[in-house]
This record gives C-alpha cells, structure tokens and sequence, in this order.
C-alpha cells in the first residue's frame, strides 16, 4: 500500500501479492448482516454484525492484516464494538485481546471458534490513512467495505462461504463466486481473496461488463452514471492492450467500486479496486480517474508474478514503476492522450526521480516507500524511468529489434502459474538476457543498486528525444521534446515505440 500526492488529491494505490500458503483442511464461514448504526449517524447501515465461524492460528484470531500504516493504534480493530466467542460445543472462551487487532483465544488447543462480533462503519467520519477507499464507507444506499477492515481471520483457508443479510432489495457487488440465485452468499477463493478484497452491499447499480473472457463487474451509485461509462471505457480501452502486452489474458476479473467522498482517492486490493470520488466527474478530473483505474488495472498482471518475499524490497520498483511506465506508454499508444502530453510527464517524472536521487538508490527505497516521499518517488517514478531507461537501452542494443515489451512477455511467462519462479533482482537480469540478448547486470548495479543517474540522453539517441534537465535552488526540472528534425529511421523508431504493435 502506498501513496501519491499530487495536486490536490491523494491517491493510494495498493496491492497485495497472493502468497502461496499451505491448504489446510478447515472450512471458514462469514454471515455478516447490515443494521441501522447509532442514534447519532446518519441512518445508514453504519452497523455489521458478523458471526464467524474460523480456527484460530497459534491460538490466536485478528484484524489486523495490512494495517499498520493506517495511523490507528489497534488498527480495523479500532471499530469493533463487541466480540464474544464459543467452542464448537458451544462453551464460551475467553478472547483476551492483544495490541494491533489481535485476540488470544483463552485455552485453545484445537479446532473451530464461532465470534460474534459487531463493527461499527465509521471509518469515513475521520480522516485516514489509506483512507475510506482502503477501509469502509457508507452513503444512503449501501456501504462499501474492505475484507481486512471487516473479516476476522484465523489460520488460513481454501474453503470460505460468505453470506450476507440485509434490508430488502439489497445485493453485494463482490469479486467471489456467488453461490446461489440470491446474490447474497458466495465463496472465495482463500483467505488471501477474503480479505485482499472490496465490496458494497446496497441497492447500488451493478454492471458487469465482458472484455474478451473477463467479467468485470462495477459496482456505483445511483447518481454515477458517468463515473460507471468511464470505468467500462477506460477498462474496455486497457484490459485489451495488456492482454497483448503480456500475450496473456487478465486470470482474474476485477470489481470496481465507486462511491461519493469528501476527497479522490483508489486503492487497489488483489483484484478489487475501490476509488473515492472527491467531486463530480469534470474534465479536469477524468485523466485521474482514467490514470487510476488504468494503473490499477495492469496490477492485474503483474501483481500476480511471484516477486521473492525476502528480497522484495529491492525489486519493489518492479511492482510500481514498470505498472506506471507501461500505464502511460499504453495511453500514448492507444491514442488517450497526446503527443506532448505524455513527454511532459515523461520530463516531469524524471525530475522527481532525479530530485529523489540524492537520498538513496531505487532498489534501497523499497523498504522505506511508505515512511518518506523520497523513496515513495524513488519506487513509483524512478522505477518508471528505470523502466524507461531499460527499454531504450535494449533497443539501442539490439538495434531496435528488441524492447521491454519482450522482458514483459517473458515475466509473466516465468513468473506466474503453477511453475513460477521466484523472482530476484538476480532472476530479472536473466530474464531481460534470455529474451533480448541484453546483458543489463553492470546497467542495474549501477542505476538501481547504486545511485548514478541513469545516462538517459544517450539513451534516447535513438529515437529522437532530448532531455533538457536544470538545477536550481528549488531543485531538478526536466522537459523532453525531439532534437530538432528527426531522420526517416530515427522517426519510423520513435513512433514504433509509442505506437500499438
Ligand atoms: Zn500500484
């Protein structure tokens, strides 16, 4: 999970990888039935009373997945409002609570617990950190809520059924199976998919649409028909440009949530992406929500290669910049934004990637993307322009016959599925090798290990740009335009890289 800052809005992505656990044999179930909160709200159902029937793991249950940037001292846990439990024969245990949303289930040996336990939606009446896309929030026709703000987990599990009660005419819009006819009950994957997940339960609009052999399903509010038409176009125009990309179709099928809130925000949740809007859809606003969702959207990809746990701090740039250089590149490709538009943000992430350069190397901020600005720059737009960097020099090396779009190719090939291998900073650099022929291990010790700046003019040399870079006491700008007139070859080069293939 992490942050971006830019003009007057805060837009967090996340994404969690799906960890391959052990299956064990319980079976979990979820009911969680909506209720009119406090006298002093708003009338919502700002209340759900979940019963849980889970084992705990090392005697011990929680709420406490992925929570601990969110500022809160007892993280999701902070909005229960009571929690009591019994064994299978239905003797009451003792739940004795532990800092960060976990409980000790007194005496447990083994087996099943059945919580009861009440939550209280208010997540949206404070300010936070992921914020209400990330946690909860609750308008007049429904409420929006996260798995890990709402689920109790235990010991993980392959065998999970949720239902869901409400007033009448309500449905939920979720990312797992339904079961049945009613639209209330489903079952998920895992615990992972639980909890890694965004729903709204209400009388929403839910529109599913079919891309290819995916099923995305929107989930908006009654009043949001232009956010729910940009959602389908934006996912109609990318979806397909990825598949291609990685010559792999989308595994999963996303769920887009979007609600009405006091700020413009998204997160992105395994393959349940949340977005707050701040406002009305203007034409102001619309390349942010186009940029979010586009963004979240190739994390349908790449969030599922099998990124090295111990080592995933160095190759965190893998996740975020290269889901950000291609969310552009396809814009350009697809003919979404123009020309000038693309190269300014090109000239402006390179002077934030050079502003945050002095503080340490891109693969050393990965560990610290969420706790200063000058990592989170590091990841998102220096691995961006590491991306970049490597592109142009592949095609440099090999006469443009190869790109990065090869190294994509070959990732998703290697690095998802049953047969994944893991990948390392190590791996990578084969990777880049078996599928280009490049040789980038002295490019990345020095680049992304090590903090020089990337060579990126004579890198650009064959495709005609030019980077214009100045210091000043205020710190690095940047613009990117084309070096005067650009030969045939040079030109057929340049458009072939920001043209659909
Ligand atoms: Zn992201």
């Amino acid at each position: 999970m992490s942050i971006i800052r830019s003009i007057a809005v805060t837009v967090s992505f996340c994404m969690f990888l799906q960890l391959a656990l052990a299956s064990p044999a319980a079976a979990d179930s979820y009911h969680v039935e909506f209720l009119p909160g406090r006298s002093d709200d708003d009338g919502a159902m700002r209340r759900a009373k979940v019963t849980a029937i889970i084992t705990p793991k090392h005697g011990r249950i929680g709420l406490m997945r992925s929570g601990t940037d969110t500022g809160l001292y007892h993280q999701w846990a902070t909005f229960v409002e009571s929690i009591e439990a019994e064994r299978s024969d239905g003797t009451p245990v003792e739940l004795i609570y532990e800092p960060h949303g976990q409980w000790r289930v007194s005496g447990w040996r083994r087996g099943e617990v059945t919580v009861r336990y009440t939550m209280s939606l208010q997540h949206d009446r404070f300010m936070n950190d992921p914020g209400d896309d990330e946690l909860a929030s609750a308008t007049a026709y429904g409420v929006m809520w996260t798995g890990r703000a709402l689920f109790m987990e235990g010991a993980p599990s392959d065998n999970i059924t949720v239902t869901f009660n409400g007033p009448e005419n309500w449905r939920v819009t979720s990312p797992w199976k339904t079961t049945d006819n009613t639209g209330l009950a489903f079952k998920s994957a895992d615990t992972d998919d639980l909890l890694d997940s965004a729903f709204f339960a209400g009388t929403h609009d839910e529109t599913i649409v079919t891309i290819g052999s995916i099923e995305a399903r929107l989930a908006t509010g009654p009043e949001m028909t232009a956010e729910r038409d940009l959602y389908k176009q934006t996912l109609e125009t990318y979806l397909p440009i990825y598949a291609s990309l990685f010559d792999s179709a989308a595994v999963e099928a996303p769920v887009i949530v979007g609600i009405r809130g006091s700020f413009w925000g998204g997160g992105v949740m395994g393959r349940s992406i949340s977005l707050t809007h701040g406002g009305d859809l203007i034409p102001q606003t619309i390349p942010m929500v186009i940029y979010i969702v586009s963004h979240e959207a190739f994390h349908l990809w790449n969030a599922q290669w099998q990124y090295n746990e111990r080592k995933r701090s160095e190759i965190e740039w893998m996740a975020e910049g290269i889901a950000e250089y291609y969310t552009w590149l396809s814009s350009i490709r697809s003919n979404n934004i123009p020309t000038d538009y693309f190269l300014t943000e090109l000239g402006n992430r390179w002077a934030t990637y050079r502003n945050a350069l002095s503080h340490r190397s891109i693969s050393a901020a990965g560990a610290s993307k969420l706790k200063d600005s000058q990592s989170y720059d590091l990841v998102y737009s220096g691995g961006m322009m590491a991306t970049w960097a490597l592109d142009m020099f592949i095609r440099q090396q090999t006469n443009h016959e190869k790109s990065f779009d090869d190294v994509l190719k070959a990732m998703q090939a290697e690095y998802t599925g049953v047969s994944a291998k893991d990948l390392t900073k190590l791996s990578f650099i084969q990777t880049v090798k078996s599928s280009t022929g490049v040789d980038v291990t002295s490019f990345t010790r020095q680049h992304l290990s090590q903090s020089h700046p990337m060579p990126m003019n004579d890198l650009l040399d064959g495709v005609g740009l030019c980077l214009t870079e100045n210091e000043t006491d205020d710190g690095w700008s940047a613009t990117l335009g084309n070096c005067g007139d650009l030969t045939d070859t040079v030109y057929a080069r340049q458009t072939e890289w920001m043209a659909m293939q």
